[in-house]
């Protein structure tokens, strides 16, 4: 302490008055009470936000404990969707597997089919070539004119131009509603050969069965039997041997019944020549240039026309064919069991 102060507290307080210290000390009181109630009001106010935090982080460790739980509870169910997923992959492998066997077995099988496809069509090819005995063709310039599905209306007159140029000729016949049976004594009285070709003439019956088949073929040549006293082996298939509606009917039948008929002691026979007189209403000159082309350059003919109510035309150009083709240095003859067949070869 410097001598001046230490002098005035010795002078008893000197320059400061007993009012003045009192006010000092009311100030510093005030100022302490102040000081502190800022301090006691911090510390609250700090207090306070401690909690206010306590609880924000307890809040947030439960929501964290919260999420944590989730979070394992959805790695369980990753796990279990997992083990699904693999469960399945396992299973479409599984699968793939059997699928895979499976087209094997089908590509086997498609193999199979198609050699068995194979085989029948190598056994129908075979049967569409049937060994069927042919007798040989004939040396000279022969003609066999047909005529179908007689008698008829027109059979009298067509008798009438092959009697006028002496040519013989065949009929093969049939017996329905149309047809005028009676005329056979007469056209087998002119030397001509009575060929069979079925009494009904129906496809659908005739085709339908073997049997069918044979039962019409008898029924006809019965007919013929009673009207002429004689059992007709010359036939000719309704269609030729190689018509395909049969198989509409019955598959495979012409295959069956052509060498049956042969086996039986019938010959039949087919065309080599077509008049075109089944198709639509020709006119005569049309028919008989047909005929007169296709015989051009064959040694031996066999021709296709038509003896039924209708077919007048075909009369018509009878006397031009007849002439042409004796042109043509044809001689004419009725079908015999020894003739050529003309056979076109069966297609069913
Ligand atoms: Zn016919």
């Amino acid at each position: 302490m410097c001598d001046k102060i230490k002098l005035m507290h010795e002078k008893g307080g000197g320059f400061m008055t007993k009012k003045t210290k009192y006010y000092i000390l009311l100030g510093v009181n005030i100022f302490l009470v102040l000081a502190l109630s800022i301090a006691v009001f911090g510390f609250v106010k700090r207090n306070n936000d401690y909690k206010d935090a306590k609880t924000e982080i307890k809040h947030k460790q439960t929501t964290i404990e919260q999420q944590t739980k989730t979070n394992k509870e959805l790695e369980e169910k990753l796990k279990q969707s997992e083990d699904n997923k693999a469960s399945i992959q396992a299973e479409l492998d599984t699968t793939k597997q059997e699928n895979e066997s499976l087209e094997s077995e089908n590509a086997k099988l498609k193999t199979e089919i198609t050699q068995l496809k194979a085989k029948k069509a190598s056994a129908v090819s075979s049967a569409n070539k049937p060994a069927v005995p042919q007798n040989p063709q004939p040396t000279g310039k022969v003609c066999y004119l047909t005529f179908d599905d007689g008698p008829s209306a027109n059979t009298l007159k067509i008798l009438e131009i092959l009697n006028r140029y002496n040519v013989k000729a065949t009929f093969f016949v049939v017996d329905n509603a149309q047809t005028k049976i009676e005329y056979v004594p007469q056209i087998h009285a002119a030397g001509h050969t009575i060929g069979l070709h079925t009494a009904s003439h129906n496809y659908a019956k005739i085709y339908s069965s073997v049997d069918n088949y044979f039962a019409d073929l008898n029924a006809i040549s019965s007919k013929v039997n009673s009207l002429i006293g004689l059992d007709s082996k010359v036939l000719r298939f309704p269609g030729g041997s190689s018509n395909t509606t049969s198989r509409k009917y019955c598959q495979g039948i012409m295959s069956v019944i052509a060498p049956k008929v042969t086996e039986m002691g019938y010959t039949y026979f087919d065309w080599n020549v077509d008049s075109g007189d089944a198709s639509g209403h020709l006119s005569s000159s049309k028919i008989a240039s047909n005929v007169l082309q296709q015989a051009r350059n064959k040694t031996s003919i066999c021709v296709l026309m038509h003896d039924a109510v209708g077919k007048v035309t075909t009369v018509d150009a009878l006397s031009a064919i007849i002439e042409g083709l004796i042109n043509q240095g044809f001689y004419f003859a009725p079908l015999t069991t020894e003739s050529h067949g003309y056979h076109h070869g069966i297609q069913n």
